[in-house]
């Protein structure tokens, strides 16, 4: 068992009538919390597929059962209703704490970053064992260094309109840090860069999200501000390999998890466009406030420590992500709002 010296999460906790996972390995019980989302739901499909029991606590609060509908039935999979704002006692093996409303439009509207994250820091202590938090880019604000390194502190506005997400991230990561330095709680943290697949919310106001339901809706594609902003696009199984690859690596991190192919929103628009029907169009639309003007993943510490690169380019995973939007708008399965 080659993670029992350093860790001691396997020795903690023991559960009888585990199912194999593998030569060599035992099953793991494993939270995947937030497991009921776009990120989420493939980590637990990963879990599941390698022979893990997997618990997913999620309020659905932009979550949805449909991504997990695949494993209801799975005795190794159990799905709980629940907010992480409130406590919950389990016996697990490994916590990778998702839950939090991501993006633009619900980030607002919840303190879960803050007392989510303490609640899920809490049961890791209770129960001796390791704690994985899905942090963000957004952590460098508008960043002064760019491409941005795990060392650079970040250039965030506390008071504006992103600054719920921005500083709620910033304090889940030093709750994070607190509880392993103060409490001896065996922590992982990822700092993950925009990430695009399936699943992915369809009107969130995440740019890819937005310029692929557009398109299909044949819709122009809304560019804000001059589109000469840049991002860096991860396809969704690169990043759930990173977050394994952390989880059962033996280094604390911070680690970008990201891709460093960067493009701006006009190049974005291109690609969309020569992915799926080359009639589209663009729109422009006014800039909201305190948006980033560059964004870029300096991965090296991530290839170096946990031996993990993104093998997809934006060009290859497009093309995966249309299907499952072309059926969910056809269907009106669209995903929710509040
Ligand atoms: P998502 O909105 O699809 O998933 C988040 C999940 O958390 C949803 O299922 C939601 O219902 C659940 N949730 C929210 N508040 C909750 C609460 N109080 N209690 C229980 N469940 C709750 O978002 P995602 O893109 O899958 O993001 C997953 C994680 O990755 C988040 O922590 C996010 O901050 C981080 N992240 C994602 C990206 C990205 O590009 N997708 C980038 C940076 C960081
Ligand atoms: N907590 C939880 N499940 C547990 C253990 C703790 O939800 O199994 C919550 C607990 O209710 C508290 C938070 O996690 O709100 C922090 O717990 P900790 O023990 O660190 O702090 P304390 O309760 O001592 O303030
Ligand atoms: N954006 C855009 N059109 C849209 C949605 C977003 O041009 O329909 C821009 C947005 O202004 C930002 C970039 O795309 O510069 C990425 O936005 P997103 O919300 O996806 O991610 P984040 O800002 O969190 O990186």
């Amino acid at each position: 068992d080659s993670s029992s010296g350093s860790s001691g999460f396997f020795s903690k906790r023991t559960f009888p009538g585990r199912v194999p996972a593998g030569i060599g390995r035992k099953s793991l019980r494993i939270v995947v919390t937030g497991g009921a989302g776009f990120v989420g739901s493939h980590l637990v499909d990963k879990l599941i597929s390698r022979g893990d029991e997997v618990i997913v606590i999620d309020n659905f609060f932009t979550g949805r059962k449909e991504n997990l509908v695949h494993l209801f039935g799975n005795p190794r999979f159990e799905l709980i209703r629940h907010d992480v704002v409130e406590p919950i006692l389990l016996e697990v093996d490994q916590i990778y704490h998702l839950a939090c409303p991501a993006s633009p439009v619900h980030y607002k509207y919840n303190p879960t970053n803050v007392m989510g994250t303490l609640n899920m820091l809490g049961l890791a202590k209770r129960v001796g064992v390791r704690f994985l938090l899905t942090s963000t880019s957004e952590v460098y604000g508008d960043p002064l260094e760019h491409p941005q390194k795990e060392t650079y502190w970040g250039n965030v506005n506390p008071i504006g309109e992103r600054s719920c997400y921005d500083e709620g991230k910033r304090t889940a990561e030093t709750l994070t840090m607190d509880y392993h330095r103060g409490a001896d709680v065996e922590v992982r943290i990822a700092r993950i860069f925009n990430t695009y697949g399936p699943r992915m919310c369809l009107d969130d106001g995440r740019v890819v999200g937005n310029f692929v339901a557009q398109v299909i809706r044949k819709q122009p594609m809304t560019v804000y501000g001059d589109g000469k902003q840049t991002r860096s696009f991860q396809y969704v199984s690169d990043l759930v390999d990173g977050l394994v690859a952390l989880m059962e690596g033996e280094h604390v991190g911070p680690f970008n998890l990201g891709n460093p192919g960067e493009f701006t929103m006009l190049e974005l628009a291109e690609v969309v466009k020569e992915t799926i029907d080359s009639s589209a169009t663009i729109e422009f639309k006014p800039n909201t406030a305190d948006d980033p003007h560059k964004r870029k993943p300096d991965i090296s510490k991530a290839k170096e420590l946990l031996n993990w690169e993104p093998r997809i380019s934006l060009r290859e995973g497009l093309p995966l992500m249309v299907n499952d939007f072309r059926n969910r708008i056809l269907n009106g399965d669209e995903g929710k709002g509040l």
